[in-house]
């Protein structure tokens, strides 16, 4: 029996970014005991890389604009397939999560009046970002924390202990999560440092791990985001959805190849930066889909017309959804026409002067001058295609963040359903702080209503979660060869890039699959070396299930849905199936892999279904479920 050391809180929040530090600032203002767990450094959550912004419906720019068209721009980005409930909430209450946090203090851009700025982003109708220059993450994160440090004073002033009611387990990784009958009694994980295991005894724990972007080859996702959060809740009981859904980012630098994939921030289209191919057109021009058709300019003097006017000129085609600049770029580079990296081109140098790019997007300058060696006010940047953003994760209810096991909560990007098919720039740090601070709330409520009747934690199920943690040091013991935890990882990631990638097709998923299977296999032999004290390869054995997991759910999801829609495109079935929409794929475990079950989710509610003109809602929306809109029946 290994040795275990032991904790017991009220609620136990897994992930320190937004969503986590949100969702515990929460709990704690209900007066419970919460810990903190997350497998980096406090401070280094995905939500630090944040640049572009936050978006949230405050028409500080542009009065036009209201949480009723925040809601209409997040739904046609995720191609109706949003969970319509939590797209409303999302809409309604970003504002004031936003205005909140200077209450935390943190300090946005202003308008020339004094008002919070607002940034133009892909999708959105109005400029909605507010934003700190391209570090919004950064504030963000570092006002969440501020706000942490001044409750421990509280409870410092009150009890004489600072974490009496809030403590921070950093670099701690949570391996799995512990149930009593069907409730959650707990979470086991070990210090990543000295290897040693720990306990959490807790009747709440709520998810927020971030996404799933290191089993893709080329990503702007760092080390920590292998879809841990989806695997717990997975392995835990819990479902999840819209697995399909992948974001592939257009720009991510493409050179050199040390750091291919790293973000280039959609604020640079905001901000006036054009995309064109090595012939030096503008192509978006020629990818508008004919959803957006009346959305967006037809020419260039009409898109460049717009950044001073937008009331009277449409918006250029750079700023479509994501998903469509995506499928662009990777159209032009297929034709040829590509740049001499395999990209395509992204100037703002011939659009702004060079002072206002340095002090619009000083990261962006930065990153290209120390890391391509390109001064972005002079010249033009390299970009394509990254895996970005998962929009599948855990189903749970829209108000409380509860998933189908009591006790089990999930907020930000492990959570799926608010952004459907495609999520909109920006929708996500507003997703964070609006379901963060639910899903806190709704695990203190939860907790209260326990009383004193807590679930317990079972010594076996310790013992077997200590067992399967250290099953990679055992591997050399099992039949079979011991397996390269790091080898497996890179196959995996290849596997995903070219079989379930930007474009798919049914075959390919099929022997995606395959692969999967027989990287699964040979995962349970991957084994290491050494001790528990600091051992990366060991850590990444225990990563490797998680990405295997939620890959299969990649792929078995996206190999079901014969559509295409938002971030799952098909080329064998490129046209989007209105057949398909009131369709959710749910993946649940099925033995040692994964079950793809189909679910109906609940109509819109009319006062909303209202809000979009009937014939736009007839390009997405069977007749039948239209009887209730008002044109209906037209
Ligand atoms: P994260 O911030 O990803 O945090 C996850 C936490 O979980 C971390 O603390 C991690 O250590 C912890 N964790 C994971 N697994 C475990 C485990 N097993 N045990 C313990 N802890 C664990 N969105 C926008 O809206 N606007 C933007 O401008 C924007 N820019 C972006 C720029 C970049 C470069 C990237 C990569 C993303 C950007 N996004 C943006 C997306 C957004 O940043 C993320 O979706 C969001 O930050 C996710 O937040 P989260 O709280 O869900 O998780």
């Amino acid at each position: 029996m290994s040795e275990v050391e032991r904790h017991s809180y009220d609620v136990v929040v897994i992930g320190a970014g937004g969503a986590g530090l949100r969702a515990a600032i929460e709990a704690r203002e209900h007066g419970m005991r919460v810990a903190i767990v997350c497998k980096s450094l406090f401070g280094k959550a995905h939500t630090v890389m944040a640049e572009g912004g936050i978006a949230a419906a405050m028409g500080n720019v542009n009065s036009g604009d209201n949480w009723k068209v925040h809601f209409r721009d997040t739904m046609r980005g995720g191609k109706f397939l949003n969970n319509w409930r939590m797209a409303e909430l999302h809409a309604q209450e970003a504002p004031q999560r936003v205005w909140e946090l200077e209450t935390y203090g943190a300090l946005f851009d202003r308008t020339k009046d004094g008002r919070i700025s607002q940034r133009n982003f892909g999708g959105h109708e109005y400029p909605r970002l507010a934003h700190v220059g391209d570090r919004t993450g950064l504030e963000l994160i570092r006002t969440l924390q501020q706000k942490i440090v001044s409750l421990q004073q509280e409870d410092f002033a009150e009890s004489g202990d600072y974490e009496a009611r809030l403590k921070v387990f950093a670099e701690c990784t949570v391996t799995e999560l512990l149930k009593d009958g069907d409730k959650v009694s707990g979470a086991f994980g070990y210090w990543r440092e000295s290897g040693r295991f720990v306990l959490f005894e807790t009747p709440a724990v709520v998810l927020a791990t971030g996404g799933i972007g290191k089993s893709f080859k080329v990503t702007s996702n760092s080390w920590e985001y292998t879809g841990d959060g989806h695997a717990l809740a997975m392995r835990a009981g819990a479902a999840l959805i819209n697995m399909e859904f992948v974001q592939f980012h257009p720009t991510g630098m493409v050179w050199p190849p040390s750091v291919k994939g790293i973000l280039v921030t959609e604020s640079v289209r905001g901000d006036g930066g054009v995309l064109r191919n090595s012939e030096g057109k503008r192509f978006m021009f020629d990818y508008v889909p004919e959803v957006f058709k009346d959305k967006y300019a037809k020419t260039e003097a009409e898109g460049d017309r717009w950044y001073t006017d937008p009331d009277n000129n449409l918006r250029p085609p750079e700023l479509l959804p994501r998903d469509e600049v995506a499928r662009a770029i990777n159209s032009e580079v297929k034709a040829g026409r590509g740049s001499p990296h395999g990209g395509v081109f992204l100037d703002v140098s011939s659009r702004l002067p060079a002072e206002e790019i340095i002090r619009r997007l000083p990261s962006m300058h930065h990153q290209f001058k120390e890391l391509a060696d390109v001064d972005i006010t002079a010249e033009p940047m390299e970009v394509g295609p990254t895996c970005h953003y998962v929009m599948g994760g855990v189903q749970v209810d829209p108000d409380s963040g509860q998933s189908r096991v009591p006790g089990l909560f999930a907020a930000g990007e492990v959570s799926g359903g608010m952004h459907g098919s495609n999520r909109l720039g920006g929708n996500s740090l507003s997703d964070l702080l609006v379901f963060g601070k639910r899903a806190g709330a709704g695990a203190a409520s939860y907790v209260e209503g326990l009383g004193a009747a807590r679930p317990a934690v079972l010594q076996s199920d310790v013992d077997s979660a200590a067992e399967a943690a250290l099953t990679p040091f055992t591997a050399a013991a099992v039949d079979g060869p011991v397996e390269n935890p790091y080898t497996l990882h890179t196959e995996l990631q290849q596997v995903m890039n070219d079989l379930v990638g930007i474009i798919r097709k049914g075959e390919e998923m099929e022997l995606a699959l395959k692969k999967l299977d027989d990287l699964r296999r040979r995962a349970a032999h991957a084994g290491v070396e050494g001790h528990r004290q600091f051992n990366p390869g060991w850590h990444l054995a225990l990563d490797l299930a998680n990405m295997l997991l939620v890959s299969e759910c990649v792929a078995r999801a996206a190999l079901e849905r014969t559509e295409s829609r938002g971030g799952h495109t098909r080329d064998d079935f490129p046209v989007m199936d209105s057949d398909w929409r009131h369709t959710t794929l749910v993946c649940t475990v099925d033995g040692p892999g994964v079950a793809v079950a189909r679910e109906t989710p609940s109509d819109m509610r009319d006062d909303l279904l209202a809000l979009f003109e009937i014939g736009e809602l007839r390009k997405y929306y069977t007749e039948a479920e239209l009887t209730g809109h008002p044109g209906g029946q037209e």
